[in-house]
C-alpha cells in the first residue's frame, strides 16, 4: 500500500498533481477541502460550520476535521493507497492521521510530498483561480494572503514531524506540470 501525504500551501497545484499521482500508482485522494465544499454546497450541519472558518480563512477545528476523515476512510475500499491532500495540517492532525492509517488500513504514511512555490506566485495563481471558480476564499487577496499565512504558521510543524521521520520530500512546484509530476513519481518509486 503506498499511502501519500500531498503538502503545499493554497494554490501550489496540490489538486492537478494529487490527480496525476491517483492514476499513475492507482490511488484514492482524500482532500478535507473538497469534503468541505462539498457540505457547504449541501447545506449540512458540517458544511453550516465549516464555512464560517473557511471564508475567514481560518482552518476548521481539528476534531471535526478528522472525524470527517475517518468517515471518508471507511467508506472508500478497493483502491491501493491514498493521498491525503490538504490533511493534515497539524501536529494533532499528523499524529490522528499516524493511528488512523495504522488501525484502519495497517499500514504507515509512505512519504510526504511537499510542493515549493513563492508566494508570489501563489497569491496571482490564486486570484486567477478566483475569477472562475467560485470559491469565495480565492476572490480575495486578504483572504488569500491570510490562509498562506496560516500555512506557514500551522504546517510548518507538519513538516518538522515529517523530517524528523526521514520522509519529508521537497519537489519545485513551478514549471510544467508534467515535469513536475515527473519528479513526484521519481520520489515515489525511491521509497515504495
Ligand atoms: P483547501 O482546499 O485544502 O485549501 O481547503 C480549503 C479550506 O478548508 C482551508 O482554508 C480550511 O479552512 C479548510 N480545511 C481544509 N482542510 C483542512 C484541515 N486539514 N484542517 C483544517 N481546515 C481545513
Amino acid at each position: 500500500m503506498i499511502n501519500i501525504v500531498l503538502f503545499g500551501p493554497p494554490g501550489s497545484g496540490k489538486g492537478t498533481q494529487a490527480q496525476h499521482l491517483i492514476e499513475k500508482y492507482n490511488l484514492k485522494q482524500i482532500s478535507t477541502g473538497d469534503l468541505f465544499r462539498f457540505n457547504m454546497k449541501n447545506e449540512t450541519e458540517l458544511g453550516k460550520m465549516a464555512k464560517s472558518y473557511i471564508d475567514q480563512g481560518h482552518l476548521v477545528p481539528d476534531q471535526v476535521t478528522t472525524d470527517m476523515l475517518i468517515e471518508e476512510l471507511r467508506k472508500t475500499t478497493d483502491t491501493e493507497g491514498f493521498i491525503f491532500d490538504g490533511y493534515p495540517r497539524t501536529t494533532n492532525q499528523t499524529e490522528a492521521l499516524e493511528k488512523i492509517v495504522k488501525d484502519q488500513l495497517d499500514a504507515e504514511i509512505t512519504v510526504c510530498l511537499s510542493l515549493v512555490v513563492d508566494d508570489e506566485v501563489l497569491v496571482q495563481r490564486l486570484l486567477k483561480r478566483g475569477e472562475t471558480s467560485g470559491r469565495t476564499d480565492d476572490s480575495n487577496e486578504e483572504i488569500i494572503r491570510n490562509r498562506i499565512k496560516e500555512y506557514y504558521l500551522k504546517t510548518a510543524e507538519v513538516a518538522e514531524l515529517y523530517k524528523q521521520q526521514g520522509k519529508y520530500v521537497e519537489v519545485n512546484g513551478v514549471g510544467e506540470i508534467d515535469e513536475i509530476s515527473a519528479k513526484l513519481f521519481a520520489e515515489v518509486d525511491k521509497v515504495k
